[in-house]
């Protein structure tokens, strides 16, 4: 799933469009629906920003489009007038460029989520203590699950939500209630510079993410991964660098 930083890349490529009048089409039936097409084409796009996993396009007269990509959705912006293959969900053109989004799945008139979502974790400069306020209120989840939650702190997933926590030597299973807030400053801190590196080019190898059965970087042992949360997305760790947390390690086993 795309993370912040990846939202923010594809807002960046978007800023090609910014000033101009878009021609607008729907042409997935499942974004025909939703009327947007009818109700932004001609008009003047304005903004582009990325909030947490949120694009908003936001156009003259006040409309603004949300975007969230989920799992499968993508943005490509190209030159306008290449051969389209397939049907995508939106497709915006200005008088050079075109820009198109493939597999939705949320695209809507609407920026009401953003009075529920936390700060985003790739401002600059990030807003650390009122990210760590937030983190605060949800002290009984493990902390790789409370990084995730959007209305905390918006823009962290799965996967750096592993890098962070191996970075910071922090267990992901560490109840919020057992970190001190120096360490949750510690670990949006570190979260702000990965990601940030990562949105200016820079993809170092993965720690943790997806490393399971594979060797610690830093000391060898085997990283272990287990699902974790409602959403049942998997933890991965290294059990030397990142022990458990001593209330709960005996509830953990791990594959
Ligand atoms: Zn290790």
């Amino acid at each position: 799933m795309p993370e912040g930083d990846s939202i923010h890349r594809v807002a960046r490529n978007l800023q090609a469009l910014v000033g101009e009048r878009l021609e607008v089409e729907t042409p997935h039936p499942r974004a025909a629906v939703l009327n947007i097409a009818e109700r932004l084409d001609g008009q003047r796009l304005e903004r582009v920003e990325a909030v947490g996993k949120n694009l908003f396009l936001r156009f003259e007269g006040g409309l603004t489009l949300r975007s969230h990509l989920r799992m499968n959705g993508r943005w490509r912006v190209r030159p306008r007038g290449e051969p389209l293959r397939g049907r995508p969900w939106l497709l915006l053109r200005s008088r050079e460029l075109e820009a198109l989004q493939w597999n939705g799945p949320v695209l809507e008139l609407s920026d009401s989520i953003l009075r529920r979502l936390g700060p985003d974790i790739l401002e600059r400069p990030p807003r650390i203590a009122a990210m760590t306020y937030r983190l605060l209120r949800a002290s009984g989840l493990p902390l790789a699950e409370a990084l995730q939650r959007q209305e905390l702190v918006a823009g962290i997933g799965n996967m750096w939500a592993a890098e962070v926590l191996w970075e910071v030597r922090l267990s992901p299973w560490v109840p919020v209630r057992d970190v001190s807030d120096g360490d949750l400053e510690r670990v949006l801190r570190e979260a702000h510079r990965l990601m940030s590196s990562a949105l200016g080019g820079s993809r170092p190898a993965r720690r943790a993410y997806r490393r399971a059965g594979r060797p610690c970087r830093r000391c060898g042992a085997i990283i272990l991964s287990l699902g974790q949360g409602d959403a049942n997305r998997t933890a991965y760790w290294c059990p030397t660098c990142q022990p458990p947390p001593r209330s709960s390690s005996s509830t953990i086993s791990s594959t």
